[in-house]
């Protein structure tokens, strides 16, 4: 399980995430939600360890990751995968070799166990007939795919998700959000920071509501999305539905 205790973090004198204390139990799918500039992006990137916490503790699976040394920090890389809003595919290697680099290099798998492993996860997104192709030949929804089932080849215990349709054309919107689904329904432990109030609704066991640092409420989003709290709330929902 992941756990987050009081929280902060700056940038320069700009506090942006204020006390901030959550859990993501395994099996879990939390959707983050809040209007722009309420530091979902820098939560998950503090969990992920690509920021440095200025007061607080994470905790991922009991251990402390705030203060914590390189070599485990990279073993807890591997557990957390990370799917970012602009892909992050290496755009001089293929599908394949997208999926297999990391896994050879860190995981030390040999190279036909990764390419196994690849092509089982490509069929499992309906890409496999793109393993040979780069990624500037493919839509932006194939280019999501390709990126979920890279951080699913390192075989991650929690998968966080930073907006990752919100870079898509709405009908490339559905292809990921059913991957994503499918994913959610097989058990993975994830949290989805997003914009698609549906899927929240639908996948999502927490909601969890940020604005300007804080988290606002955490609820079922039944609960949250029919009757949310604060006015704040109220204003983002208005605005989003
Ligand atoms: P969200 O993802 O909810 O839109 P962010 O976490 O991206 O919010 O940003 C929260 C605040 O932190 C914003 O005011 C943003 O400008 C600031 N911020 C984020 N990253 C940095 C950074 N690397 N350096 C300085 N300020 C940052
Ligand atoms: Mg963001």
């Amino acid at each position: 399980m992941i756990k987050v205790e009081q929280l902060h973090k700056s940038f320069g004198t700009n506090e942006v995430l204020k006390d901030i204390s959550l859990e993501i139990k395994k099996g879990d799918v939390v959707a983050i939600i809040g209007p722009s500039g309420s530091g979902k992006s820098t939560l998950l990137r503090c969990i992920n360890l690509l920021e440095t916490p200025t007061q607080g503790n994470i905790f991922i699976d009991d251990q402390n990751v705030t203060t914590i040394n390189n070599r485990n920090m990279i073993k807890i890389r591997e557990k957390v995968g990370m799917v970012f809003q602009h892909f992050h595919l290496f755009p001089h290697k293929t599908v394949l070799e997208n999926l297999t680099y990391a896994p050879v290099k860190v995981k030390n798998k040999t190279k036909q166990e990764a390419v196994q492993i690849a092509d089982e996860l490509l069929k499992r997104v309906g890409l496999s007939e793109k393993a040979e192709a780069y990624p500037s030949r493919l839509s932006g929804g194939q280019k999501q795919r390709v990126a979920i089932a890279r951080a699913l080849a390192m075989e991650p215990d929690y998968l966080l998700f930073d907006e990752p349709t919100s870079a898509l054309d709405p009908e490339m919107v559905k292809e990921v959000l059913d991957v994503m689904m499918d994913l959610a329904k097989q058990g993975m432990t994830m949290a989805v920071v997003t914009h698609e109030m549906g899927f929240a609704r639908m996948v999502a066991d927490k909601v969890i509501f940020m604005d300007k640092g804080q988290i606002l409420e955490v609820a079922p989003p039944e609960e949250f999305f029919s009757h949310p709290k604060t006015d704040r709330a109220k204003d983002f929902l208005e605005k989003v539905l």
